[in-house]
């Protein structure tokens, strides 16, 4: 059976097609880059990562383009604030976030294109919109797309032109030729960046730079276009009515996927309400799975709520998951083939159950759940007295499941693999500690290990250990 993928246009689950068998063509909307990024940022971009990572698992080729907003008028205002150059300081910003893409562990986008380097595609879509009558020049040299030469305007968010109000407040300019249009180009003002075009110097409006970038890198159609929910009026809306009036193509985009906002408390979290976390700070006390598993363990069209106890909820979940892959116990007697060919039954019953989550709109929680099914199954394997080579194919699963999260679970991973050999030498001596009946000196080692933060559990089958969540 097809993915199944809710789609804002259409209000339903919808069959997953792409225009060109096995090929998906994804455009994200990414940041505005003027200040520290945040963790709204950040689950936003790593929603449609967990996205692509399981498109790519189901065999599509996914071409992935986010985009960077170098030109706007938050860097501009920021910029002024702190006497610096605007594009001095939207590269600083686009280099920190591609330190957050490396540190978050997320793929990489295929095109990261910013505005500065877009500005020929700009004009030329403008100049075609404006050949159109979809869009007119006013005197000074702004430019304004036409909301009511496009009668399906508001298809996507459901909003008539009649009742447009927050049109009228975001852009307001008496020349306006009706309250609802919305900037293409913006004439220069002295001390901001500008480009040459045939309407004299100025800047693009923000909405025209996602049409461009899409139409340039992805072509006049494409499958996936992703973004937070508040991005859908007027951002989306204004990038569906550019677009297709520019392209007599529809639908511009197959499938509007957007995703829930990260809340604090009942506010989204957001630099203007002053409620944040910024990427770095949360990654000096977490590791960036913790944020991944956060963002799996609520569907991603929900708000996530940030707060201790979620964070708590999913380190926690990550352990659980991590515990799945513990080895067997040193002298495991072994299982008898039957209880192995159960376990293995298991585990390609888990990806079954990982698959069909998956592919009802991406139900991470419910693709969670099936994987935390299996640990428990390999755990009770292991305890029953599995030997590693009885558990590996059941491991195997979970690694590979965890994976396309994007999740690292092996114990070569950052959390323990420097740590492993000094453990077993020092448990090692513990044992022959005891075995010479030392028991004080036996203890220590123990207590010692525990202070660290390393839990040693012996067992019928011998010692084993893990590290304390
Ligand atoms: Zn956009």
């Amino acid at each position: 059976m097809a993915i199944q993928v809710y789609n804002t246009l259409t209000r339903r689950k919808e069959p997953f097609q792409p225009l060109e068998d096995g090929v998906v063509r994804m455009y994200v909307c990414g940041p505005t880059v003027y200040d520290k990024a945040h963790l709204g940022h950040a689950m936003s971009v790593m929603v449609y990562d967990i996205i692509r990572r399981y498109l790519e698992y189901r065999g599509y080729t996914v071409r992935h383009v986010m985009n960077y907003t170098d030109v706007d008028d938050k860097i501009i205002r920021r910029a002024r604030e702190l006497g610096e150059d605007p594009m001095a300081l939207a590269e600083h910003y686009i280099e920190e976030f591609e330190r957050h893409i490396r540190e978050l562990g997320l793929l990489q986008p295929h095109v990261k294109p910013r505005v500065s380097q877009e500005i020929p595609w700009i004009v030329r879509i403008v100049e075609g919109l404006i050949e159109k009558n979809f869009a007119y020049v006013l005197e000074g040299g702004d430019v304004y797309f036409h909301v009511p030469q496009k009668p399906d305007y508001g298809k996507l968010s459901g909003r008539r032109l009649e009742d447009l109000q927050e049109g009228f407040r975001i852009e307001p300019d008496p020349r306006k030729k009706h309250p609802a249009d919305f900037a293409l180009w913006k004439a220069a003002k002295p001390g901001e960046p500008s480009w040459d075009s045939p309407w004299g110097p100025g800047r693009p409006g923000w909405h025209i730079e996602c049409s461009a970038m899409n139409i340039h890198h992805l072509g006049e159609q494409i499958d996936i276009h992703g973004g937070g929910q508040d991005l859908i009026f007027p951002h989306h809306e204004n990038e569906i009515a550019q677009s297709e009036a520019y392209t007599g193509k529809a639908p511009f985009v197959r499938y509007w996927l957007h995703n829930g906002l990260l809340m604090v408390g009942d506010t989204k979290m957001a630099k203007s309400e002053g409620n944040f976390v910024t990427i770095d700070d949360f990654l000096k006390e977490h590791e960036a799975d913790v944020l991944r598993m956060m963002v799996l363990q609520s569907h991603y069209r929900r708000p996530l709520l940030f707060n201790e106890a979620t964070v708590h909820q999913a380190e926690a979940a990550l352990e659980r998951l991590r515990g799945g892959m513990r080895p067997a116990f040193p002298q495991a007697p072994g299982l008898d083939a039957a209880r192995v060919h159960e376990l293995n039954h298991q585990a390609e019953e888990a990806r079954r159950a990982f698959e069909e989550a998956m592919d009802d709109d991406f139900n991470t929680p419910a693709a969670l759940a099936a994987l935390f099914t299996l640990v428990r199954h390999i755990n009770q394997a292991r305890d029953a007295g599995a030997t590693d080579a009885q558990l590996r194919k059941a491991q195997a699963t979970l690694l590979e499941l965890a994976g396309v999260f994007g999740l690292t679970l092996t114990p070569e991973g950052p959390a323990t693999g420097d740590i492993a050999p000094f453990v077993d030498l020092l448990l090692e001596v513990r044992q022959e500690l005891r075995r010479q009946k030392m028991w004080a000196l036996a203890d220590r080692i123990r207590d010692g290990l525990a202070r660290l933060g390393i839990q040693v559990e012996d067992t019928p089958h011998g010692t084993v250990w893990r590290r304390k969540s």
